[in-house]
Protein backbone atom coordinates (compact mmCIF):
# COMPACT_ATOMS: atom_id res chain seq x y z
CA UNK A 1 0.00 0.00 0.00
CA UNK A 2 1.39 3.43 -0.56
CA UNK A 3 1.82 5.82 2.44
CA UNK A 4 -1.32 8.35 0.58
CA UNK A 5 -3.80 5.22 0.87
CA UNK A 6 -3.60 6.33 4.42
CA UNK A 7 -4.79 9.62 3.69
CA UNK A 8 -7.83 8.50 2.65
CA UNK A 9 -9.54 8.03 5.49
CA UNK A 10 -9.24 11.64 7.25
CA UNK A 11 -10.20 13.04 4.04
CA UNK A 12 -13.43 11.47 3.45
CA UNK A 13 -14.34 12.48 7.33
CA UNK A 14 -13.46 15.72 6.74
CA UNK A 15 -15.41 16.28 3.25
CA UNK A 16 -18.20 14.83 5.06
CA UNK A 17 -17.83 17.15 7.97
CA UNK A 18 -17.37 19.94 5.56
CA UNK A 19 -20.93 19.16 3.34
CA UNK A 20 -23.06 18.61 6.66
CA UNK A 21 -22.19 21.63 8.16
CA UNK A 22 -22.85 23.44 4.65
CA UNK A 23 -25.78 21.60 4.28
CA UNK A 24 -27.33 22.22 8.13
CA UNK A 25 -29.65 25.10 7.53
CA UNK A 26 -32.46 26.09 9.59
CA UNK A 27 -35.98 25.62 8.44
CA UNK A 28 -37.55 28.98 7.41
CA UNK A 29 -40.95 29.84 8.05
CA UNK A 30 -42.86 32.39 6.01
CA UNK A 31 -44.45 35.08 7.97
CA UNK A 32 -47.47 34.66 8.89
CA UNK A 33 -48.53 37.10 11.79
CA UNK A 34 -51.85 36.88 12.81
CA UNK A 35 -54.25 38.59 15.66
CA UNK A 36 -57.49 38.35 16.94
CA UNK A 37 -59.48 40.91 17.92
CA UNK A 38 -59.23 40.33 21.66
CA UNK A 39 -61.35 41.76 24.51
CA UNK A 40 -57.80 43.11 26.19
CA UNK A 41 -59.59 44.40 29.18
CA UNK A 42 -61.92 41.72 30.11
CA UNK A 43 -59.34 38.83 29.56
CA UNK A 44 -57.01 41.00 31.87
CA UNK A 45 -59.19 41.03 34.22
CA UNK A 46 -60.53 37.37 34.23
CA UNK A 47 -56.91 36.44 35.31
CA UNK A 48 -56.98 38.96 37.89
CA UNK A 49 -59.92 37.47 39.26
CA UNK A 50 -58.46 34.39 39.19
CA UNK A 51 -55.72 35.19 41.13
CA UNK A 52 -57.96 35.94 43.69
CA UNK A 53 -59.28 32.41 44.41
CA UNK A 54 -56.68 30.95 47.27
CA UNK A 55 -56.89 28.13 45.56
CA UNK A 56 -53.33 26.79 47.39
CA UNK A 57 -52.81 23.06 47.24
CA UNK A 58 -50.56 21.52 50.20
CA UNK A 59 -49.56 18.06 51.12
CA UNK A 60 -50.86 18.77 54.23
CA UNK A 61 -54.99 18.55 53.24
CA UNK A 62 -55.78 20.42 56.83
CA UNK A 63 -53.98 23.66 55.26
CA UNK A 64 -55.92 23.27 52.29
CA UNK A 65 -59.24 25.99 51.97
CA UNK A 66 -61.46 23.58 49.92
CA UNK A 67 -63.92 26.63 49.88
CA UNK A 68 -61.83 28.87 47.94
CA UNK A 69 -61.59 25.47 44.96
CA UNK A 70 -65.02 25.59 45.09
CA UNK A 71 -65.47 29.18 44.39
CA UNK A 72 -63.02 28.74 41.22
CA UNK A 73 -64.93 26.40 39.87
CA UNK A 74 -68.28 28.35 40.43
CA UNK A 75 -66.65 31.20 38.99
CA UNK A 76 -65.08 29.46 35.67
CA UNK A 77 -69.09 28.33 34.96
CA UNK A 78 -70.52 31.89 35.26
CA UNK A 79 -67.33 34.07 33.83
CA UNK A 80 -67.45 32.37 30.42
CA UNK A 81 -71.41 31.38 29.68
CA UNK A 82 -70.91 30.57 26.18
CA UNK A 83 -68.30 27.92 26.94
CA UNK A 84 -70.58 26.61 30.08
CA UNK A 85 -74.14 26.75 27.82
CA UNK A 86 -72.54 24.23 24.92
CA UNK A 87 -70.54 21.86 27.06
CA UNK A 88 -71.06 19.17 29.25
CA UNK A 89 -69.69 19.80 32.61
CA UNK A 90 -68.43 17.27 35.17
CA UNK A 91 -65.74 17.44 38.08
CA UNK A 92 -63.28 14.34 38.50
CA UNK A 93 -61.58 14.83 42.45
CA UNK A 94 -60.53 18.52 42.60
CA UNK A 95 -60.86 18.26 38.55
CA UNK A 96 -63.01 20.00 36.19
CA UNK A 97 -63.92 18.74 32.34
CA UNK A 98 -65.69 20.85 30.25
CA UNK A 99 -66.71 18.97 26.60
CA UNK A 100 -67.62 20.55 23.56
CA UNK A 101 -68.96 18.45 21.06
CA UNK A 102 -67.18 18.74 17.58
CA UNK A 103 -68.90 17.54 14.00
CA UNK A 104 -66.26 14.54 15.04
CA UNK A 105 -65.53 12.39 17.58
CA UNK A 106 -62.05 10.86 15.89
CA UNK A 107 -59.56 13.01 16.57
CA UNK A 108 -60.32 14.60 19.75
CA UNK A 109 -58.10 17.48 21.44
CA UNK A 110 -57.51 18.40 25.04
CA UNK A 111 -56.37 21.66 26.23
CA UNK A 112 -55.13 21.25 30.04
CA UNK A 113 -54.37 23.00 33.09
CA UNK A 114 -54.35 23.44 36.56
CA UNK A 115 -55.84 25.53 38.91
CA UNK A 116 -54.30 25.53 42.34
CA UNK A 117 -50.86 27.16 43.10
CA UNK A 118 -47.87 26.71 45.58
CA UNK A 119 -48.10 28.16 48.99
CA UNK A 120 -46.88 31.82 49.59
CA UNK A 121 -43.85 32.71 51.82
CA UNK A 122 -41.13 35.49 51.80
CA UNK A 123 -42.26 39.67 51.46
CA UNK A 124 -44.11 40.44 48.20
CA UNK A 125 -44.24 43.62 46.84
CA UNK A 126 -48.04 43.35 46.47
CA UNK A 127 -50.33 41.48 48.09
CA UNK A 128 -50.14 37.80 46.08
CA UNK A 129 -53.83 37.58 45.78
CA UNK A 130 -54.55 40.89 44.95
CA UNK A 131 -54.88 40.14 40.98
CA UNK A 132 -53.35 43.77 41.10
CA UNK A 133 -52.89 45.34 37.63
CA UNK A 134 -51.32 47.75 36.19
CA UNK A 135 -50.15 49.52 33.11
CA UNK A 136 -48.04 46.51 31.92
CA UNK A 137 -48.41 43.39 34.73
CA UNK A 138 -51.29 41.43 36.39
CA UNK A 139 -49.50 40.43 40.47
CA UNK A 140 -50.12 37.37 42.10
CA UNK A 141 -49.47 34.09 42.93
CA UNK A 142 -50.01 32.08 39.66
CA UNK A 143 -49.58 34.02 37.20
CA UNK A 144 -47.32 32.37 35.49
CA UNK A 145 -47.86 29.17 37.12
CA UNK A 146 -50.38 28.81 35.79
CA UNK A 147 -53.84 30.44 35.73
CA UNK A 148 -52.67 32.47 32.97
CA UNK A 149 -52.82 29.36 30.47
CA UNK A 150 -55.80 28.00 31.88
CA UNK A 151 -57.15 31.91 31.34
CA UNK A 152 -55.81 31.52 27.87
CA UNK A 153 -57.78 28.68 27.31
CA UNK A 154 -61.08 29.64 28.76
CA UNK A 155 -60.82 33.08 27.08
CA UNK A 156 -59.87 32.00 23.76
CA UNK A 157 -62.69 29.07 23.48
CA UNK A 158 -65.15 31.64 25.06
CA UNK A 159 -63.88 34.51 22.20
CA UNK A 160 -64.31 31.48 19.76
CA UNK A 161 -67.54 30.11 20.63
CA UNK A 162 -69.25 33.73 20.82
CA UNK A 163 -67.93 34.61 17.25
CA UNK A 164 -70.04 31.73 15.90
CA UNK A 165 -66.98 28.63 16.02
CA UNK A 166 -67.80 25.51 15.22
CA UNK A 167 -65.22 22.39 16.23
CA UNK A 168 -65.04 19.60 13.74
CA UNK A 169 -63.34 17.35 16.26
CA UNK A 170 -64.18 17.00 20.26
CA UNK A 171 -62.60 19.59 22.64
CA UNK A 172 -61.99 18.91 25.99
CA UNK A 173 -60.73 21.25 28.31
CA UNK A 174 -59.33 19.64 31.48
CA UNK A 175 -58.12 21.39 34.70
CA UNK A 176 -56.66 19.96 37.50
CA UNK A 177 -57.09 21.10 41.19
CA UNK A 178 -54.02 19.52 42.37
CA UNK A 179 -51.17 19.08 40.07
CA UNK A 180 -48.66 21.04 42.74
CA UNK A 181 -48.52 18.28 44.65
CA UNK A 182 -49.24 15.30 42.51
CA UNK A 183 -52.60 15.13 43.64
CA UNK A 184 -55.30 12.32 41.42
CA UNK A 185 -57.38 14.77 39.51
CA UNK A 186 -55.17 14.29 36.59
CA UNK A 187 -55.40 10.79 36.98
CA UNK A 188 -58.88 10.71 37.85
CA UNK A 189 -59.94 12.25 34.37
CA UNK A 190 -57.85 10.52 32.29
CA UNK A 191 -59.20 7.61 34.07
CA UNK A 192 -62.77 8.82 32.83
CA UNK A 193 -61.05 9.07 29.49
CA UNK A 194 -60.20 5.87 29.26
CA UNK A 195 -63.25 4.36 30.78
CA UNK A 196 -65.23 6.05 27.69
CA UNK A 197 -62.27 5.00 25.07
CA UNK A 198 -61.60 7.98 24.06
CA UNK A 199 -58.23 8.46 22.56
CA UNK A 200 -57.05 12.06 22.59
CA UNK A 201 -55.66 13.13 18.67
CA UNK A 202 -53.82 16.00 21.01
CA UNK A 203 -53.01 17.15 24.45
CA UNK A 204 -50.99 20.44 25.09
CA UNK A 205 -50.60 20.92 28.44
CA UNK A 206 -48.21 24.03 30.45
CA UNK A 207 -44.34 23.33 29.93
CA UNK A 208 -41.95 24.88 28.09
CA UNK A 209 -42.04 28.80 26.81
CA UNK A 210 -40.88 31.28 24.66
CA UNK A 211 -37.07 31.82 26.33
CA UNK A 212 -33.91 33.54 25.40
CA UNK A 213 -30.35 32.04 25.33
CA UNK A 214 -31.40 28.30 25.27
CA UNK A 215 -28.50 27.88 22.64
CA UNK A 216 -24.87 28.81 22.36
CA UNK A 217 -24.69 31.22 19.84
CA UNK A 218 -28.21 31.62 18.81
CA UNK A 219 -29.73 35.02 19.26
CA UNK A 220 -33.27 34.69 18.13
CA UNK A 221 -35.64 33.57 21.01
CA UNK A 222 -36.55 29.70 21.02
CA UNK A 223 -40.16 28.39 21.44
CA UNK A 224 -39.28 25.12 23.39
CA UNK A 225 -41.99 22.62 23.35
CA UNK A 226 -41.72 19.34 25.51
CA UNK A 227 -42.65 16.27 23.53
CA UNK A 228 -41.32 14.28 26.65
CA UNK A 229 -40.75 14.17 30.46
CA UNK A 230 -38.17 12.23 32.60
CA UNK A 231 -39.62 9.82 35.06
CA UNK A 232 -38.85 10.04 38.80
CA UNK A 233 -38.22 7.56 41.52
CA UNK A 234 -38.07 8.23 45.16
CA UNK A 235 -35.49 5.97 47.30
CA UNK A 236 -35.38 5.79 50.86
CA UNK A 237 -32.01 4.08 51.89
CA UNK A 238 -32.40 3.28 55.63
CA UNK A 239 -29.58 1.36 57.85
CA UNK A 240 -30.21 -0.39 61.34
CA UNK A 241 -28.22 -1.19 64.38
CA UNK A 242 -28.73 -2.00 68.14
CA UNK A 243 -28.53 1.78 69.27
CA UNK A 244 -26.15 2.60 72.44
CA UNK A 245 -24.80 5.34 73.50
CA UNK A 246 -22.68 8.08 71.98
CA UNK A 247 -19.85 7.22 74.39
CA UNK A 248 -19.00 3.83 73.88
CA UNK A 249 -19.74 4.06 69.99
CA UNK A 250 -18.84 0.98 67.29
CA UNK A 251 -16.85 1.48 64.30
CA UNK A 252 -19.95 1.18 62.10
CA UNK A 253 -23.19 2.88 62.80
CA UNK A 254 -25.87 3.22 60.80
CA UNK A 255 -24.64 6.56 59.35
CA UNK A 256 -20.97 5.38 58.79
CA UNK A 257 -23.26 2.93 56.75
CA UNK A 258 -24.94 5.40 54.83
CA UNK A 259 -22.52 7.74 54.29
CA UNK A 260 -20.40 4.88 52.68
CA UNK A 261 -23.73 4.30 50.02
CA UNK A 262 -24.37 7.97 49.23
CA UNK A 263 -20.40 8.71 48.65
CA UNK A 264 -20.61 4.97 46.66
CA UNK A 265 -23.28 6.31 44.76
CA UNK A 266 -22.15 9.74 43.80
CA UNK A 267 -19.09 8.51 42.40
CA UNK A 268 -20.45 5.75 40.36
CA UNK A 269 -20.56 6.24 36.90
CA UNK A 270 -23.19 3.83 36.23
CA UNK A 271 -25.95 6.55 34.82
CA UNK A 272 -24.66 6.95 31.08
CA UNK A 273 -24.98 9.97 29.09
CA UNK A 274 -27.73 9.04 25.97
CA UNK A 275 -29.02 11.82 23.62
CA UNK A 276 -32.48 10.50 23.40
CA UNK A 277 -34.73 11.46 21.17
CA UNK A 278 -36.51 14.58 22.27
CA UNK A 279 -32.86 16.24 23.18
CA UNK A 280 -31.63 15.60 19.50
CA UNK A 281 -34.77 17.14 17.84
CA UNK A 282 -33.62 20.20 19.85
CA UNK A 283 -30.79 20.28 18.99
CA UNK A 284 -31.37 19.81 15.18
CA UNK A 285 -34.15 22.50 15.30
CA UNK A 286 -31.64 25.22 17.36
CA UNK A 287 -28.11 24.87 16.20
CA UNK A 288 -28.66 25.47 12.65
CA UNK A 289 -29.25 28.75 13.45
CA UNK A 290 -26.20 29.30 15.88
CA UNK A 291 -23.55 31.94 14.59
CA UNK A 292 -20.87 30.27 16.02
CA UNK A 293 -19.18 27.75 13.25
CA UNK A 294 -17.75 25.40 15.70
CA UNK A 295 -20.99 24.95 16.93
CA UNK A 296 -22.64 24.02 13.93
CA UNK A 297 -19.73 21.85 12.74
CA UNK A 298 -20.05 20.03 15.92
CA UNK A 299 -23.84 19.55 15.90
CA UNK A 300 -23.86 18.95 12.10
CA UNK A 301 -21.81 16.17 12.67
CA UNK A 302 -22.95 13.82 15.95
CA UNK A 303 -22.17 11.02 14.20
CA UNK A 304 -18.57 11.96 14.90
CA UNK A 305 -18.62 14.26 17.58
CA UNK A 306 -21.72 12.88 19.97
CA UNK A 307 -18.92 12.08 22.75
CA UNK A 308 -17.52 15.93 22.51
CA UNK A 309 -21.45 17.25 22.61
CA UNK A 310 -21.47 14.59 25.82
CA UNK A 311 -18.20 16.27 27.49
CA UNK A 312 -19.49 19.16 27.19
CA UNK A 313 -22.35 18.30 29.09
CA UNK A 314 -20.36 16.81 31.72
CA UNK A 315 -18.56 20.10 32.41
CA UNK A 316 -21.49 22.03 31.77
CA UNK A 317 -23.91 20.47 34.44
CA UNK A 318 -27.07 21.65 35.16
CA UNK A 319 -30.71 21.10 32.91
CA UNK A 320 -28.06 20.80 30.22
CA UNK A 321 -26.45 17.22 31.59
CA UNK A 322 -29.55 16.28 33.07
CA UNK A 323 -31.38 16.05 29.66
CA UNK A 324 -28.59 13.29 29.05
CA UNK A 325 -28.94 11.27 32.01
CA UNK A 326 -30.53 9.95 34.93
CA UNK A 327 -29.78 12.43 37.48
CA UNK A 328 -29.21 11.27 41.04
CA UNK A 329 -30.30 14.52 44.23
CA UNK A 330 -29.63 13.03 48.19
CA UNK A 331 -32.19 14.92 50.04
CA UNK A 332 -34.59 13.74 53.40
CA UNK A 333 -31.93 12.87 55.77
CA UNK A 334 -33.00 11.40 59.37
CA UNK A 335 -31.22 9.72 61.70
CA UNK A 336 -30.50 10.35 65.76
CA UNK A 337 -32.88 12.96 67.43
CA UNK A 338 -29.93 13.66 70.11
CA UNK A 339 -26.02 14.20 69.72
CA UNK A 340 -25.06 12.00 72.28
CA UNK A 341 -27.52 9.03 71.00
CA UNK A 342 -26.44 6.54 68.45
CA UNK A 343 -29.61 6.28 65.93
CA UNK A 344 -31.13 2.95 65.34
CA UNK A 345 -32.02 3.67 62.20
CA UNK A 346 -31.20 6.46 59.84
CA UNK A 347 -32.15 7.21 56.61
CA UNK A 348 -31.35 9.08 52.98
CA UNK A 349 -33.60 9.98 50.39
CA UNK A 350 -32.50 10.05 47.10
CA UNK A 351 -34.70 11.42 43.98
CA UNK A 352 -34.12 9.95 40.83
CA UNK A 353 -34.99 11.91 37.35
CA UNK A 354 -35.33 8.90 35.07
CA UNK A 355 -34.46 9.67 31.18
CA UNK A 356 -36.13 7.69 28.51
CA UNK A 357 -34.72 3.86 27.55
CA UNK A 358 -33.92 3.95 31.97
CA UNK A 359 -36.54 2.14 33.84
CA UNK A 360 -36.78 2.28 37.63
CA UNK A 361 -36.31 -1.41 38.04
CA UNK A 362 -32.22 -1.05 36.18
CA UNK A 363 -31.73 1.72 38.64
CA UNK A 364 -32.63 -0.28 41.56
CA UNK A 365 -30.83 -2.70 40.08
CA UNK A 366 -27.64 -0.39 39.75
CA UNK A 367 -28.18 0.98 43.16
CA UNK A 368 -27.78 -1.68 45.31
CA UNK A 369 -24.86 -3.03 43.01
CA UNK A 370 -23.03 0.10 43.69
CA UNK A 371 -23.68 0.27 47.58
CA UNK A 372 -22.93 -3.77 48.00
CA UNK A 373 -24.63 -3.72 51.68
CA UNK A 374 -27.04 -6.18 52.10
CA UNK A 375 -27.81 -4.00 55.35
CA UNK A 376 -29.20 -0.73 53.77
CA UNK A 377 -32.63 -1.35 52.79
CA UNK A 378 -33.80 0.21 49.78
CA UNK A 379 -36.87 0.78 49.35
CA UNK A 380 -39.32 2.77 46.64
CA UNK A 381 -41.36 5.42 47.87
CA UNK A 382 -42.85 6.43 44.66
CA UNK A 383 -42.07 5.95 41.26
CA UNK A 384 -43.02 7.37 37.64
CA UNK A 385 -41.36 6.25 34.82
CA UNK A 386 -40.11 8.58 32.00
CA UNK A 387 -43.07 9.11 29.60
CA UNK A 388 -43.36 7.80 25.99
CA UNK A 389 -41.89 10.36 23.81
CA UNK A 390 -44.58 12.31 21.21
CA UNK A 391 -44.74 12.34 17.67
CA UNK A 392 -43.27 15.26 15.72
CA UNK A 393 -45.98 15.22 13.43
CA UNK A 394 -48.98 17.10 11.44
CA UNK A 395 -49.91 17.89 14.94
CA UNK A 396 -46.81 19.28 16.06
CA UNK A 397 -47.24 21.73 12.97
CA UNK A 398 -50.67 22.80 14.16
CA UNK A 399 -48.80 23.89 17.38
CA UNK A 400 -46.03 25.00 15.74
CA UNK A 401 -47.73 27.06 13.28
CA UNK A 402 -50.33 28.97 15.94
CA UNK A 403 -46.75 29.64 18.20
CA UNK A 404 -45.18 31.57 14.48
CA UNK A 405 -48.46 33.23 13.96
CA UNK A 406 -48.09 34.72 17.87
CA UNK A 407 -44.33 35.12 18.14
CA UNK A 408 -43.18 35.41 14.21
CA UNK A 409 -39.71 35.90 15.03
CA UNK A 410 -39.46 32.28 17.49
CA UNK A 411 -37.75 29.14 16.65
CA UNK A 412 -39.52 26.43 17.74
CA UNK A 413 -37.73 23.43 18.70
CA UNK A 414 -39.08 19.84 20.53
CA UNK A 415 -37.33 18.95 23.71
CA UNK A 416 -37.58 16.95 26.79
CA UNK A 417 -39.27 18.51 30.53
CA UNK A 418 -36.75 17.63 33.02
CA UNK A 419 -39.58 18.60 35.66
CA UNK A 420 -42.59 16.83 35.80
CA UNK A 421 -46.42 18.03 34.86
CA UNK A 422 -50.02 16.53 35.16
CA UNK A 423 -50.20 15.85 31.29
CA UNK A 424 -47.47 13.19 32.28
CA UNK A 425 -50.91 10.69 32.88
CA UNK A 426 -51.71 11.05 29.37
CA UNK A 427 -49.25 9.63 27.48
CA UNK A 428 -50.78 5.90 27.82
CA UNK A 429 -53.81 7.60 25.70
CA UNK A 430 -52.31 9.75 23.58
CA UNK A 431 -49.35 10.06 21.16
CA UNK A 432 -49.23 13.37 20.67
CA UNK A 433 -48.95 14.86 24.47
CA UNK A 434 -47.32 18.29 23.78
CA UNK A 435 -45.93 20.68 27.03
CA UNK A 436 -46.17 24.04 26.24
CA UNK A 437 -47.02 27.69 28.19
CA UNK A 438 -47.22 30.72 25.83
CA UNK A 439 -45.46 32.69 26.89
CA UNK A 440 -42.18 34.50 26.81
CA UNK A 441 -40.28 34.74 29.80
CA UNK A 442 -36.63 36.27 30.87
CA UNK A 443 -34.48 34.23 33.28
CA UNK A 444 -36.35 36.73 36.22
CA UNK A 445 -39.53 35.21 35.69
CA UNK A 446 -38.60 32.04 35.53
CA UNK A 447 -37.46 32.27 39.02
CA UNK A 448 -40.80 34.04 39.98
CA UNK A 449 -42.16 30.78 39.27
CA UNK A 450 -42.93 29.00 43.18
CA UNK A 451 -40.95 32.24 44.07
CA UNK A 452 -41.96 35.30 45.48
CA UNK A 453 -43.12 38.69 43.25
CA UNK A 454 -44.73 36.36 40.53
CA UNK A 455 -46.69 38.37 37.69
CA UNK A 456 -46.73 38.32 34.41
CA UNK A 457 -47.14 40.73 31.42
CA UNK A 458 -50.32 42.10 30.21
CA UNK A 459 -48.18 41.59 26.51
CA UNK A 460 -48.57 37.65 27.72
CA UNK A 461 -51.34 37.43 29.11
CA UNK A 462 -52.91 39.04 25.43
CA UNK A 463 -50.42 36.90 22.88
CA UNK A 464 -51.74 33.49 25.45
CA UNK A 465 -55.30 33.55 24.08
CA UNK A 466 -53.89 34.59 20.73
CA UNK A 467 -52.00 31.70 20.57
CA UNK A 468 -54.90 29.78 21.43
CA UNK A 469 -57.52 31.32 19.35
CA UNK A 470 -54.85 30.54 16.29
CA UNK A 471 -54.94 27.12 17.29
CA UNK A 472 -58.12 26.71 17.31
CA UNK A 473 -58.80 28.05 14.00
CA UNK A 474 -56.82 25.06 12.57
CA UNK A 475 -59.32 22.66 14.97
ZN1 LIG B 1 -47.76 24.35 36.89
Amino acid sequence: MEWYALLIIPIIIFLVIVTRTANFKPTQFPEMKKKHEIDEKRVVESLSQMIQFKTVSNLDEKKVDRAEFKKFRDFLKERFPKVSEVSEYSEHEAGVLFFIKGESDEKPIVFMSHYDVVPVSGDWIHNPFSGKIDEKTVYGRGALDTKSSLNAVMESVEHALANGKTFKNDLYLAFSGDEEVFGPSAPSIVNYLKEKGIKPYMVLDEGGAIVSKMFPGVSQKAAVVGIAEKGFLNIKLTAHSKGGHASTPPKNTPITDLSKAVIALNKNKQFKLKMTYPVRQLFESLAPHSKSLGIKVLFANLWLFLPVVKLIAKKTGGEFLSMFRTTQAFTLAEGSEAINVLPSTASIGVNYRLRQGETSNQVIQKIKKVIKNHNIEVETTAVCEASTVSLVDEGFNMLQKAICQTWPDVIVAPYLMVATTDSRHYHEICERVYKFSPMDLSKADLAKIHGIDEDITIDNVVRGVNFYLNLIDQL
